[in-house]
């Protein structure tokens, strides 16, 4: 049980760190109007949503370059 414990808080950890590392590293292209002003536009438990500045573009799905 305890051991158990430990491993999600270690996974925990790690996907926070993920979360830290990606979005400033990456460059994100709308699909839409393959613009690249696409910012964040909720985070969560549901993952990461998009919005594009240029055609209003709102969802999961970028293009990551
Ligand atoms: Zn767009």
């Amino acid at each position: 049980m305890m051991e158990n414990d430990e491993d999600f808080d270690r996974l925990d950890e790690m996907i926070l760190e993920e979360g830290k590392k990606s979005p400033s590293k990456k460059l994100l292209i709308c699909p839409v109007c393959k613009s690249n002003h696409v910012m964040y536009y909720l985070g969560g438990q549901i993952g990461y949503m998009y919005q594009c500045k240029d055609c209003g573009y709102v969802g999961s799905f970028v293009i990551e370059k």
